[in-house]
């Protein structure tokens, strides 16, 4: 089976974590230190805290950021549940912005439309969650400016958008938003095994962030209520979590951040391979930078979608890359079309565009191994399968 993701790694990533593994700190060691330092410097964001995932770097975001009941945030509904959840987690109540027939990213159309409605009933929401589907970026400078105008704070989720750039900016670098998060996953575009980082441009933020993942609990003095006791000393300001991240899995993630060009190439030569061998097929290809040179932005290629036609044939090409061992997915059903959100009165017809979108979507094999020989059984099962 070729699988539509997969971790590429290398003796160095080995030798890397068996490193930690013989050393005397094999958690809250100084490789997170290195580990935040390096993603500050290739992303070009003055903070970040890693922690356990991106799931829990969303969660300690939206606490940073003060959401909490009675508070609403907004989100792609093209997303994995986890974007949603994280509000969810902090008592607030979620709402969802259609996307775009062409990017699959938050429509700012719809969100300008939908914010006009908002503000007149006066339930704009206090956070904002684009998120860079399959890595290509969202209208940032579009979205800022609706946030300057509306009060809502921006927390963009990058779980597949580590390496992309947008006008000249790294997606990490917070130009455009509060708080930037990565995943870390395995299918990500660079893993620690499980992991997530939040990257800021706040040093308050940073520090809320940091604080929320490691219990509430401080040994930092400048943020103390009283002078020290002693070196023993620690204080609890707030509730908070523990998830912090390994020395084990920030070793890995250090020596994979070395590879992210390499990466970054390997996954733009496989998407470039796929939009030559299947161009003349009847299909929609995902959104490719050749043909929006004005956008001024780049994908860091985490998922290749296509489109079938039509929702009726989706089923039959799908079992039938399956049946040829070819692991395709599908990313993603909307989120509110999921029973914990139906429960939470969302109706289908909610977001058409995402409705439709998912009806006729099949994410193919992309990740950096891919090799020619592979993407050829892939191309030649996706040609067999619309004869
Ligand atoms: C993978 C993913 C997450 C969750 O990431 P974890 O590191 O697995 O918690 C959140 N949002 C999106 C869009 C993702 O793809």
């Amino acid at each position: 089976m070729i699988s539509y993701g997969k971790q590429s790694i290398s003796d160095s990533d080995i030798k890397s974590v068996v490193d930690v593994l013989r050393s005397d700190l094999i958690t809250q060691g100084p490789i997170v230190k290195n580990f935040e330092r390096a993603l500050c410097q290739r992303v070009g964001a003055s903070h970040s805290v890693v922690v356990n995932s991106a799931t829990s770097a969303l969660i300690v975001a939206c606490k940073a950021l003060g959401l909490t009941s009675g508070d609403i945030l907004w989100t792609s509904p093209n997303s994995y549940v986890a974007s949603a959840n994280s509000a969810i987690c902090c008592g607030a109540s979620v709402d969802f912005v259609d996307i775009d027939k062409e990017t699959h990213n938050i429509s700012t159309e719809a969100l300008t439309q939908k914010l006009i409605v908002a503000e007149r009933e006066g339930k704009l929401p206090k956070v904002l969650m684009p998120v860079h589907f399959a890595g290509w970026p969202c209208d940032m400078k579009e979205i800022k400016i609706l946030a300057d105008k509306y009060g809502f704070y921006v927390l963009e989720d990058a779980s597949h958008a580590l390496g992309a750039t947008y006008k000249g900016s790294n997606i990490g670098d917070c130009s455009y938003s509060d708080i930037t998060v990565f995943s870390f996953h395995p299918v990500k575009i660079i893993t620690t095994g499980e992991g997530g980082a939040a990257m800021t441009n706040s040093e308050a933020l940073s520090h809320k962030m940091r604080l929320i993942s490691n219990h509430g609990v401080t040994r930092d003095h400048r943020l103390m209520t009283t002078s020290s006791e002693g070196a023993w000393y620690y204080e609890q300001l707030e509730v908070g979590y523990n998830f912090r991240m390994s020395d084990i899995h920030a070793a890995l993630g250090l020596n994979q951040l070395g590879r992210l060009d390499d990466f970054l190439s390997s996954r733009s030569r496989a998407a470039e391979y796929y939009y030559n061998m299947l161009a003349q097929l009847s299909l929609t290809l995902p959104v490719h930078e050749v043909n929006y040179p004005d956008a001024h932005r780049s994908s860091s290629h985490h998922l290749y979608p296509i489109l079938v036609e039509s929702s009726d044939i989706r089923r039959s090409v799908f079992d039938f890359l399956r049946s040829r061992d070819i692991g395709v997915n599908v990313h993603y059903l909307p989120i509110y079309m999921q029973p914990f959100y139906r429960h939470l009165g969302f109706e289908e017809g909610y977001c058409p565009v995402a409705e439709d979108y998912y009806k006729r979507a099949i994410s193919l094999p992309l990740y950096p191994d891919l090799s020619t020989g592979q993407l050829d059984t892939v191309v030649s099962a996706v040609t067999d399968s619309l004869l």
